[in-house]
Formats: C-alpha cells, structure tokens, sequence
C-alpha cells in the first residue's frame, strides 16, 4: 500500500515513509492510494476477533511493508499496557451502547492511537539507527497521552510544554508524574496559545529542526487515524453478535475530525454505518458545516469538553479530499480560500453527499451537565462530559430504525470536576489516579519564549551528545 497527498504533490510514499514524514511535504495530508474493502464474509469472520487480532488484520492492510511477525508484536505491546481484558468493551445502557475507550494508561482514547504510534517510532528509528526529538504544546489530553505512548522508547525524547497552572490538576499530575529519563515537561509561564506558536515558530526554522531531527505527535499523523479505525469493526463485531442487527449509528464526540474520521473510512471500507453522528459541543464549527455547509470559523469557547474546544479541525482537509473525489487540486483551492478569508460556504448539491454519511449536533454546557445527570439516575453510569456530548446528539436525534454505538472518549474520573458538578459527587478513581497526588514529579517551568525552549532542547542533546 502506498501512500499520496490530499495536495496531489506527493505520491508513492510507503507506510514506514509515511508514519515517519508526519505532515506531507506538500504542507497536505497523507492518504492511501486505495481503500481495502472488508467484504460481508470476512466481516462475520473480523467479528469473533480478539481486539489484537483484529487489529492486525485492519492494519495489516495498510502497513504493507512491514513484516508480519514484526508487526503483529508491535500490536500486542501496544494494548498490552490497557487495563480491560478486551481493550475498548461495549457496554449496553438505557437502549444505548457505549463503546469505551479509556482503558488505556492516560484514560481516553488518544492512548489507542498513541501506544501504537510510540512503538511504531522506536521500531523505524532503531531499523533506521535515527534518532527523534518530540515537541509539542498541549492543553491536557493530547500530552499525557503522547507521553505515556514514547516513556521509555529507545531513540525517543519527548518535549511536552503546558502551561504553567493552567491545565486541570489531574492532567498536569499525569504528565509531570513520568520520571523516565527521555521524558521532559515543560511548564511555560504563558497560555496554551503561547505554547503552540513557540513550538510552531521552531518547527518553521528547518535548520534547527533538521539539526535537532524534531518530530510531532499531532493528530494529522495517518497512523493515528489507522490505529482508529480498529474499534469501529470492533464495536460492530460485538454489537452485531449480541443484537444480530448488521447496520449501526456511531455517535462521535469531535475536535479535530480525526476519530470520527478514522470512522468514514471504516464506512468506506465496507463497514455497515448507516450514518456517523458528528457531536461537537459550543465550538460548533464541524456540526455547522454538516446542517448547513457554513464550515466559518469563530473564537474558542472554554467548555467542559475541553478537549474538543477547537475551532481548526486538522483532519478535515482529509476528508474535503474524498468529498472532491480525490481532486487535489479542488483540495487546494478550498484549503487557500478558507486560509484567505476563515469561512466557507459548501454548496447545496454537495451536502446532499455529506448528508449520506452524517448527522450532526452541538451540545452546550447545560446539556451536557443535564445529561450526565439523567443518564447517571437512570442506569448508575457515569458519563465523561466529552461521552455526555455524544451521547446528547443522539438522543436529540432520536433515531429509531437502527442501534447507536456512542464512542466514551474519556474516563469521568478525568474530568471529575463536571462530573460533580452533575451528579453533587466525584467519580470513582481507577487505579492509575489512585494515590497519583504523592507520586513523585519532574517539571521544569520555564519562560513562554522560543528562545527558551531552544536553549532547553540544546542543552538536552548536548548532554547527550556531548
Ligand atoms: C481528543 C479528544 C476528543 C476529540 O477527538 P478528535 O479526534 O480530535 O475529534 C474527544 N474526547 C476526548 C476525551 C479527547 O481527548
């Protein structure tokens, strides 16, 4: 399987060159030439799978070039650090059932995908004798998760700035708690907006960042997206086998695209999805774009879904590639017009086609706390206000004529402060937070400047190096 860019100026790329290369060199998002289709028989078959074992036979389709056995062990080791025996089970409640994909060690989904993508890194830059400097910003979800996904990884250093008490103490303590030698937080006296332009102004010095061989984490990594698409013929198998129903609603609580994305392409893969249901929260942007083709960009609102207060979803352009039939010239064209003016207006013959594939809703604060609640008296489950999200589309949706899967992106004990908020009373701690508060920390605060950061970096390969 080979790789091509949404911008039609990189092509031919292979799996390895194309988890390694990140962003294309086009400034465009990589793709798979083809999609490989999952026919009815071997469906039935992917169903009675064990998550590793399924994951496997999705990936391998696509990691065509790296050996079986070799790949296969990449696998195992990367869900072998989640603590639920069937890695993201599906629970049934109150006629919903809810796909859970916070077993992993930071306890949202992103440790899907970054467990895999940590031990996809160690194994190229040991086959490549390479090493990688990781950087990037976070507001909480995206770090932890980054840095549980390369702690220990030979080759690998991981620079994660946050700022400095700005993110939620349960967040701050999962970063700063991981003591492993090639692990470093940087907490920056700034905002989170301050962290992600220092660490976009060092990846546009390509001397420093070719001297420094620096690497990212971000979403717009295809093997992100590969590593997603695994739970949704998961989901399918196991609700199929306790329903016998084939077709299914996917209710996906959305930032940036990318889950619900890794979503489309299992529909297209041959995955029976009636519709994917695209629920964001006040940062409305995605679901605007799916009810009425205004894809327009506004201001950030702080919600308690924090983790999708986004207003640029990176993956989107993915998907522009696929609704243009794969025109990449189109793809930038929209790109440059939406980057010119902040807005877009989709025309009419067009959403008729996103309407085949999506249904949207946005949930503010009030519902999602309203919904926490409700959902908690009448089945004892607790929901995490992202999950509350998704699973508020839904029932607002009101569908009838076919199962909804809701995606539970995130434990509540991780966002335990709405949870109270909802419910007058703090969700249960699993293991991994219990006692985290007297667990020893490692943090460097630092001054919110490029400068500063470089300087820590170089002194870091320097000690190495010396
Ligand atoms: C990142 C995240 C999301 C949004 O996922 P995208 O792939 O960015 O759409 C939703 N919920 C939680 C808990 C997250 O961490």
């Amino acid at each position: 399987m080979k790789y091509k860019s949404t911008r039609g100026q990189v092509r031919g790329i292979s799996f390895k060159d194309a988890v390694m290369m990140g962003l294309a060199e086009d400034g465009g998002l990589l793709l798979p030439e083809s999609i490989p289709q999952i026919d009815v028989n071997e469906l039935e078959e992917l169903a009675g799978l064990a998550y590793p074992e399924l994951a496997f036979r999705i990936i391998s389709r696509f990691a065509t070039d790296i050996p079986a056995d070799d790949l296969k062990e990449l696998i195992d080791r990367s869900y072998s650090t989640f603590t639920h025996p069937e890695i993201t089970p599906v629970v049934h409640k109150d006629g919903i059932y809810i796909l859970e994909l916070f077993h992993g060690p930071t306890l949202a989904f992103k440790d899907i995908a970054l467990q895999l993508l940590g031990n996809l890194f160690e194994y190229l830059l040991e086959e490549r004798g390479e090493q990688m400097n990781i950087l990037g910003a976070t507001s909480g979800d995206t770090g932890s998760a980054a840095i549980y996904g390369v702690r220990g990884k030979k080759n690998i250093n991981i620079f994660i700035l946050h700022p400095h008490r700005k993110v939620s103490p349960i967040q701050e303590l999962q970063m700063t708690t991981v003591t492993d030698p090639n692990v470093f937080n940087l907490a920056i006296q700034g905002t989170f907006d301050d962290g992600q332009s220092i660490v976009k102004e060092i990846f546009g010095d390509l001397n420093f960042k070719r001297e420094h061989a620096l690497g990212a984490v971000n979403s717009i990594n295809w093997a992100r997206v590969l590593a997603q698409i695994v739970y949704y013929f998961y989901a399918w198998g196991q609700v199929s086998r306790a329903t016998g129903e084939k077709e299914f609603y996917f209710s996906v609580p959305t930032g940036n695209f990318g889950d619900i994305f890794a979503g489309y392409i299992a529909k297209r893969m041959g995955l029976p999805i009636r519709r994917l249901i695209l629920a964001t929260n006040a940062n409305d942007i995605l679901s605007r774009f799916i009810t009425s083709g205004d894809y327009s960009i506004s201001k950030v609102n702080p919600t308690l879904s924090p983790s999708m207060d986004i207003q640029i979803a990176s993956n989107f352009e993915r998907y522009l590639f696929y609704l243009y039939d794969e025109n990449p010239a189109m793809v930038r064209n929209i790109i440059a017009a939406f980057q010119d003016s902040g807005a877009l207006q989709f025309p009419a013959p067009l959403m008729g086609r996103v309407a085949d594939e999506f249904l949207a809703t946005a949930v503010d604060d009030a519902h999602t706390v309203d919904t926490i609640r409700e959902f908690y008296n009448s089945t004892g489950y607790t929901l995490d206000p992202h999950t509350a999200v998704g699973v508020r589309a839904a029932q607002n949706l009101n569908l009838q004529d076919a199962p909804v899967i809701c995606l539970a992106t995130a434990h509540p004990a991780k966002f335990d402060q709405a949870v109270e908020q909802a419910i007058g009373e703090l969700p249960q701690r699993p293991e991994s937070l219990q006692g985290i508060e007297e667990k020893e920390t490692r943090c460097e605060v630092i001054e919110a400047s490029v400068q500063a950061v470089k300087d820590f970096l170089i002194k870091i390969s320097e000690n190495e190096n010396p």
